[in-house]
């Protein structure tokens, strides 16, 4: 009964084979690792009732079908088994993540996650991604790797097989697609992040492109920008600029009290005379789509064509003949300030106190550490460009989740109780919100002091303060958390940054300004493409790559 044998062997498979352990695989990481995903389209409104089902069912078919395809055509001896490894454990962790947070892996994100440093990453760690790690991940690779030997079998057979249960697979992905293809097609149009969510194919695809982005990049030197850089004169016996810049990290317009948030996030800077632009959009929606663009004088439309690496703002600041200094409390500027003084709060300059206990833990350091022995720092630079200008940049840990609770020093905590878990979908949303509100009054006193500081400088600089962050954080709004999402899909928590600016009454740049013109750009929209202009106008920096349109104060001198 050869006929009822072969039936009887396809319901016992031969687990030893490395296809079977490829298509097994598949079917695993299609149904359970995609637990999110099946999660979010029942949540969909346009898939309901039976209709809805049968979607769901037809695109797990696919998803596994798909997945299965291109497992055959590496379900050879020895490679299968340690790549089934790989891809389940990681298709664990993708379920963990996309399932809390809602991220969706795109390569964008790829790019995030080797820039941040250890510390940030391991922030993210839980025992709820140690779970799914071990049941979605371990325990399947673990008895996949206990399977037998795979049996003897020419190398021209087992081509042949893999190329037709590739095919095999290739065929039922489309007919599947086909049987739900209305369904299909309007709900990808519609939901373009879908895709990113298709473990463990977005893995695989997300890091492949950003390594090859990577590959296509031209090594050297990045391009020269402003080569004619230079400063205007400045007027008889004024002071040379001293302009702080800020950069903000994860903090969101919506819950700044100078913005209209009904709680108190800005006690101290509400009593100051500083301008918050309340209409501004971020160029990305993470530090390292968002600090490169930033400092390009290109803007968010242009930016994203350049082939390559570009110098940026600070470069060109340097050539006109400023001082810089970039001063870290985070993983690094991203490249940004690689030819220029740059250092971190961990490393004190020569002769400096060490730092206030409880201002560092050793591995981390509060925002406050920033304005540590800033004079020595100064001291430090080159005086003949220091009495010119000095352009110095801060670049903030901020709101950084999702640990928020760890960004806010003990005696800064207004709001109680507050998430004390990295796994924010575990604390009610208002402990969540909690916690990162006190980010905000963190970077609240942050910034007041910062402004204390420049207001001793004021005998021997012209001194201002700008601050912009570099994008904002979704807190559980359609349950999303965290930030990353493609921009064009991304929610305005992600993109609706605070900007703000000080520029004191008395000063050089306040007396060049027509009196009360500031005031009107509060509800003017603004962006991150004003950043390169408004600190190139702030300071008298000129250069051909300088766009007045694009300098906010530029309308308002007189
Ligand atoms: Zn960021």
């Amino acid at each position: 009964m050869p006929l009822l044998k072969r039936l009887l062997a396809w319901f016992q498979p031969d687990t030893s084979r490395p296809l079977t352990q490829a298509w097994l695989a598949a079917l695993w990481m299609g149904l359970a690792a995609n637990w999110p995903l099946w999660q979010q389209l029942h949540a969909l409104p346009e898939i309901s009732g039976t209709r809805g089902l049968v979607f769901i069912v037809a695109f797990a078919g696919m998803v596994t079908a798909a997945t299965g395809a291109l497992l055959s055509l590496l379900a050879w001896p020895r490679l299968i088994k340690a790549l089934l490894a790989v891809l389940l454990l990681s298709a664990g962790a993708l379920a963990y993540f996309i399932g809390s947070y809602g991220i969706v892996f795109d390569p964008t994100m790829v790019v995030n996650m080797v820039q941040t440093d250890v510390r940030e990453t391991r922030d993210l760690l839980s025992w709820r991604l140690l779970l799914s790690v071990l049941l979605l991940g371990a325990l399947p690779a673990w008895w996949l790797l206990r399977r037998p030997a795979a049996p003897r079998q020419a190398f021209a057979k087992r081509l042949g097989g893999n190329v037709a249960a590739f095919g095999l697979g290739l065929v039922a992905m489309v007919l599947l697609a086909l049987s739900v293809f209305a369904d299909l097609s309007s709900t990808m149009r519609n939901y373009k992040t879908l895709r990113y969510m298709v473990t463990p194919l977005n893995a695989v695809y997300s890091i492949s492109s950003a390594a090859l982005r990577g590959q296509a990049a031209p090594s050297g030197p990045p391009a020269v920008i402003g080569a004619d850089a230079h400063l205007l004169p400045r007027a008889e016996g004024s002071k040379p600029p001293l302009l702080l810049l800020v950069v903000g990290e994860t903090a969101r317009a919506m819950n700044f009290s100078l913005n209209g948030y009904e709680r108190p996030t800005n006690p101290e800077l509400a009593k100051l005379p500083v301008l918050s632009l309340r209409q501004v959009t971020s160029c990305g929606t993470s530090t390292a789509a968002s600090l490169p663009c930033m400092f390009s004088p290109l803007g968010r439309a242009a930016f994203g064509d350049v082939k390559g690496t570009q110098e940026n703002l600070l470069d060109v600041l340097q050539r006109a003949g400023l001082a810089v200094l970039w001063l870290d409390n985070q993983s690094g500027c991203k490249g940004l300030c690689d030819r220029v003084p740059n250092s971190s709060t961990a490393k004190l300059p020569e002769g400096a106190a060490p730092l206030p206990a409880g201002l560092c833990d050793g591995e981390e350091c509060f925002d406050e550490s920033l304005l540590h022995e800033l004079d020595k720092r100064i001291a430090a630079l080159d005086p003949e460009r220091v009495r010119r200008g000095l352009v110095l940049v801060m670049h903030q840990m901020g709101s950084h989740g999702p640990a928020y609770f760890k960004r806010s020093p003990p005696d800064l905590k207004p709001f109680q109780p507050e998430c004390k878990s990295n796994a924010l979908q575990q604390c009610a949303r208002e402990q969540v919100v909690n916690g990162y509100d006190n980010t905000i009054v963190t970077t609240d006193r942050l910034l007041a002091r910062s402004i204390a500081w420049l207001q001793t400088q004021r005998g021997r600089f012209d001194a201002g303060m700008f601050y912009v962050s570099d994008h904002g954080e979704s807190l559980g709004e359609n349950g999303l958390y965290l930030h990353g999402m493609p921009y064009a899909m991304a929610p305005s928590e992600q993109t609706h940054v605070p900007m703000l600016l000080w520029v004191p009454e008395g000063g050089g740049l306040a007396a060049s300004l027509k009196p009360g013109c500031l005031q009107a750009l509060r509800d003017k929209p603004a962006s991150h493409d004003n950043l390169f202009h408004t600190a190139m106008g702030w300071v008298g920096a000129r250069a051909d790559v300088y766009k007045p349109e694009w300098d906010l104060l530029a309308g308002c001198r007189s």
